[in-house]
């Protein structure tokens, strides 16, 4: 029998898993993602989360004949390994993947991808139109796409396309982002940055009158979009969110023409009528082309793994005629 594997790495917990031929998962493996104190370390969790995830359904791992990965970046594919990522201690580093992964498997057919990647490609994969033109977009502690175009899975050269958390959106630049420049999309509409920005939007109204524990050391996305529809500032964070997520949303629409954005990620998921209907509503308005439909991700908090499992079982496309 063959057997095919995903692993998602984030910088919160990894993940592995084992697929039949039909990708249905047999068996998945979790531990922490650990913080250091090498990038070595990382790969070693990787590894021990794989041969668990083996041992469970009494699969040696050279029975595993691909091994996609969804991973944290930034990436650089040449290397096979994550090269510094963001949400990990400096002293991580260099975090070694394909190579070691190929090795424990006996396989060169390892596709690494960036999580949101991975993300479109479990979406096309299982999605019943397996369309060759669409979006998988992550609304969550960042935010970021992957992206289909006829048929094609855009990656870039280092692995990093898709990265529109990262886009312009605000050309004042009022925000600083985490990756240090102003004005992206990400330090208004992430989970981690409505916060702040609330903050910084309470500043312009010394007047202001809230309900929201703007000033609690708690408070979090999560109060905001609990308070809509009750406090009219709260309101006002909502709709200067929707604002930049349309913006944001728009300009991948014009560039890349899908016929479908599905949306996944703590926030979109946890608030679709906060945050994905004003897209679906406004949308019309913005976009010149044809707009596309704007559903929810039908992966839930799976996609990344599925999108890993996918990849291995497709080559790395999404594209369900490649199941060998
Ligand atoms: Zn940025």
């Amino acid at each position: 029998m063959a057997y095919y594997a995903g692993v998602d790495l984030g910088a919160t917990n990894v993940r592995a898993a084992v697929a039949d031929g039909d990708g249905a998962v047999v068996s998945v493996h979790r531990a922490d993602t650990p913080r250091g104190p090498t990038g070595i370390a990382v790969t070693e969790a990787v590894l021990s989360c794989l041969r668990e995830a083996c041992g469970a359904v009494g699969v040696d791992p050279d029975e595993i004949e691909a091994v996609g990965i969804g991973s944290i970046g930034p990436l650089d594919l040449a290397e096979g390994i994550v090269d510094g990522p963001a949400n990990l201690p400096d002293a991580v580093g260099r975090i070694p993947l394909s190579g070691p992964i190929g090795q424990l498997v006996d396989s060169d057919r390892v596709y690494l991808h960036n999580d949101t990647v991975a993300g479109v490609i479990g979406e096309r994969f299982y999605s019943d139109r397996n369309p060759d033109d669409m979006v998988y977009l992550t609304i969550s502690s960042g935010i970021g796409a992957g992206v289909c175009v006829d048929g094609e899975v855009l990656s870039g050269w280092d692995g990093n396309a898709g990265e529109v958390g990262h886009m312009v959106v605000d050309p004042r630049g009022r925000r600083t982002c985490g990756c240090g420049h102003d004005g992206h999309w990400e330090a208004y509409c992430s989970g981690n940055n409505i916060p702040e920005y609330a903050t910084m939007l309470a500043e312009d109204d010394p007047g202001l009158d809230t309900a929201l524990p703007i000033d609690a050391a708690d408070f979090s996305a999560a109060d905001v979009f609990e308070y809509a529809g009750q406090d009219a500032f709260a309101d006002h964070v909502v709709e200067q969110v929707a604002h930049w997520n349309t913006l944001g949303v728009t300009n991948i629409v014009q560039a890349y023409a899908p016929l479908v954005v599905y949306v996944g990620g703590a926030v979109a998921l946890n608030n679709e009528e906060l945050v994905v209907d004003p897209l679906r509503e406004r949308l019309r308005e913005t976009v010149f082309n044809n707009v596309p439909d704007v559903q929810l991700t039908n992966l839930g908090d799976d996609v990344v793994l599925k999108g890993a499992i996918a990849s291995a079982l497709t080559g790395g496309t999404g594209d369900r005629s490649r199941v060998a």
